[in-house]
């Protein structure tokens, strides 16, 4: 019994050591067997012996001789990107979005199938389809799929523990596709997700503390702290889109009138550029006062983006109420780093003047003052580009 102990924790302490060898030459491109004993504190035998495991897996490489420092030049050390494929996912949208990805989340080949209204069973199998689309084109050995979906994710269990839009709950997701497809699985919800997309693949700021604002068909915020996604007790962290900030406002879809979502959401925008297009004539959707279903929010971007200045009052008042929820994060969390994402984030630095305007007015002014308030980089792959990341942190202990 002592022996399988001790075999178990050797094992343990062997896998660990592992990742971290791959994890110090993924976050540093072109480092040597001595930098990697120096930077993690290993011994030299013990990084070689697993780095010649890492070459014989293929999934890092030497690539050539670095400066010598008077003795030999040291031989230099990359992970080969793309190696492994990932299969990324991306649930939150009216379209499902499906990506092969390599290990730095390029896209090697996408794949999208509109769910229209399905739900329950019927979105589940576009679920599969897409999952046996994406199996089919990638081409290298496969690490895992990880999905973003919307509503309250257990993300250590696997479930789906209530998706409204999709009418799922309590659905084992992981396990059916576990099953499935026999790889890895790994779901959790669409805008955590996309704040550890944001943390490993973006670009705006390198920084260890992050929130990520992502508005589209609902109103999340994904929380990295010290490099860390944070879940929550019951995995609702950020879930500041049903936070009443209307009394008696419209019904929305958790049951409770006034929801932040009901005013900031693409709907909430649609709904509104309908209401001007139908009754103002200096709209230049008013031509479409007779099929007002034709207004998409495709269609109120643009013509927002060519200058249509009555739709100006709705993406302010929008920018308004974010700036509220972007306050409440900064006052309880103190991040100093705040990326709006989703399709609403495609409105801009016109979105995001009154959130900061609000911002400052509604938190203390030393807080404010610290806190960037910007766009995300990753535009409307940061969902995918956070479901490989899900992968690599949970499989590869890239993150
Ligand atoms: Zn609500």
């Amino acid at each position: 019994m002592v022996a399988a102990t001790q075999k178990a924790t050797h094992e343990q302490t062997k896998n660990h050591n592992k990742r971290l060898i791959l994890k110090t030459i993924y976050d540093q491109p072109e480092t040597s067997r001595a930098d990697i004993a120096r930077m993690t504190g290993l011994t030299r035998p013990t990084v070689s012996s697993n780095v010649a495991e890492l070459i014989e897996e293929g999934l890092v490489e030497e690539i050539g001789q670095g400066q010598s420092e008077g003795g030999k030049p040291p031989i230099l050390l990359s992970v080969v990107d793309d190696s492994r494929h990932l299969i990324a996912i991306d649930l939150a949208d009216s379209e499902f979005q499906g990506a092969v990805v390599d290990l730095r989340g390029r896209v090697i080949h996408r794949e999208c199938l509109p769910v229209n209204d399905s739900d329950g069973e019927a979105a589940l199998q576009v679920v599969y389809e897409l999952g046996d689309r994406l199996i089919t084109a990638a081409t290298r050995p496969l690490v895992g799929i990880g999905i973003g979906a919307p509503g309250l994710i257990d993300a250590q269990e696997g479930i789906v523990r209530k998706a409204v839009n999709l009418d799922w709950q309590d659905l084992p997701l992981r396990d059916w596709l576990k099953t499935r497809y026999g790889l890895p699985v790994h779901i959790a919800n669409d805008g955590h997700v996309a704040a550890l997309g944001e943390y490993i693949f973006g670009q705006v700021r390198k920084t260890p503390n992050l929130v990520i604002l992502k508005v589209g068909r609902g109103v999340i915020a994904g929380i990295v702290l010290n490099g860390r996604l944070h879940y929550g007790d019951g995995s609702g962290a950020g879930e500041i889109g049903h936070v009443k900030v209307v009394e008696e406002g419209v019904l929305c879809r958790c049951g409770h009138r006034g929801c932040l979502e009901t005013v900031t959401n693409s709907r909430a925008i649609v709904e509104r550029a309908r209401r001007i297009a139908e009754s103002d004539p200096d709209s230049t959707l008013h031509y479409l006062a007779s099929r007002l279903e034709a207004i998409n929010l495709e269609r109120v971007l643009q013509a927002f983006l060519a200058g249509d200045k009555t739709l100006q009052p709705i993406i302010t008042e929008v920018g308004c109420y974010l700036g509220m929820a972007v306050a409440h994060l900064v006052g309880v969390l103190n991040v100093q780093c705040v990326l709006i994402c989703g399709n609403v984030a495609r409105f801009g630095e016109p979105l995001l003047q009154p959130i900061r305007q609000e911002m400052r007015q509604r938190s203390l002014a030393m807080l404010a003052n610290q806190t960037y308030v910007g766009l995300s980089n990753l535009g409307q792959d940061i969902v995918l580009q956070g479901a490989a990341a899900l992968l690599l942190a949970n499989e590869l202990g890239l993150v």
